[in-house]
């Protein structure tokens, strides 16, 4: 697949059976549809699971950013904020393909599900290793 911001070639990043889409030169991430839910539930945070659906039917946030095209169908995205009003602004295919997340984001985002999610201690951490491991650095 080929990165919407810099058109690169994405590699293929797996973890428990979920495949990501990463680009190392802008460290982007695209979720397929669904694979932001199974992250978010091999994590043990499956109560703060979103749906594809589900962001979609949020408000088109407002910003000056660029719209991207989604690297499966090349219709432009949806720009969403999810994660509550401080959240992290990503973008969505309206054809559910997918999402896109600049880089940084899905780190942003795992911060703020795991603030809200109490008890989730060890499931937590493991999460945010992997993801410190892969996106954060
Ligand atoms: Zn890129
Ligand atoms: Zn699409």
């Amino acid at each position: 697949m080929i990165c919407p911001v810099c058109k690169k070639d994405m590699f293929v990043v797996e973890y428990k059976q979920i495949e990501l889409d990463y680009c190392h030169s802008c460290k982007g991430v695209w979720f397929d549809a669904g694979e932001l839910e199974l992250l978010l539930e091999a994590g043990g945070l499956k109560e703060a699971k979103q749906t594809l659906g589900d962001v979609l039917k949020l408000p088109e946030a407002r910003t000056s950013e660029k719209k991207r095209r989604c690297p499966i169908c090349t219709i432009n995205m949806k720009k969403v904020v999810i994660g509550g009003e401080k959240g992290v602004m990503i973008d969505a295919c309206i054809r559910h393909d997918g999402l896109w997340f600049d880089g940084g984001e899905v780190a942003d985002l795992i911060k703020i599900i795991s603030a809200k999610a109490t008890g989730k201690k060890e499931t937590e951490s493991e999460i945010m290793g992997f993801l410190k491991d892969v996106f954060g650095g």
